[in-house]
């Protein structure tokens, strides 16, 4: 989606810290984090909301689990982490992604 501000990232339009890519997903990290580690896990599909998954979304709702696990495991979060989706007036960023954080919250974060 053209002015879509993670698709601009997908695209390499404009930067982001990449952290791990598969073929439907790429993870990067949050540009204004709210914790110790603050990672966004985004499906390369421009999927609106979390409203507008689809049967045709399994393979990326797996690697987006499979990611998440990953990063889990090699950022050694396993004692202290969240997944976070937001959605209505809670969802800032007009394309799916889910929050993985890690470690101590940020006080601001809520
Ligand atoms: P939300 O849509 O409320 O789930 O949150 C969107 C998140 O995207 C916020 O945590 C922002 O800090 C983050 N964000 C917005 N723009 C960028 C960007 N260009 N690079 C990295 N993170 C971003
Ligand atoms: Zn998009």
């Amino acid at each position: 989606m053209k002015d879509c501000i993670f698709c601009k990232i997908i695209k390499g339009k404009i930067p982001a810290k990449k952290i791990i890519e598969m073929t439907n997903v790429i993870a990067f990290e949050d540009a204004n984090p709210s914790a110790d580690t603050h990672i966004l896990v985004v499906p390369k599909r421009h999927i609106e909301t979390f409203m507008d998954i689809n049967k045709e979304d399994n393979e990326v709702l797996v690697q987006m689990l499979r990611i998440s696990q990953d990063l889990i495991k090699s950022e050694k979060l396993e004692k202290k982490y969240k997944l976070v989706i937001n959605g209505g007036e809670y969802q800032f960023v007009p394309h799916l992604h889910w929050h993985l954080l890690g470690g101590e919250m940020k006080k601001e974060a809520k």
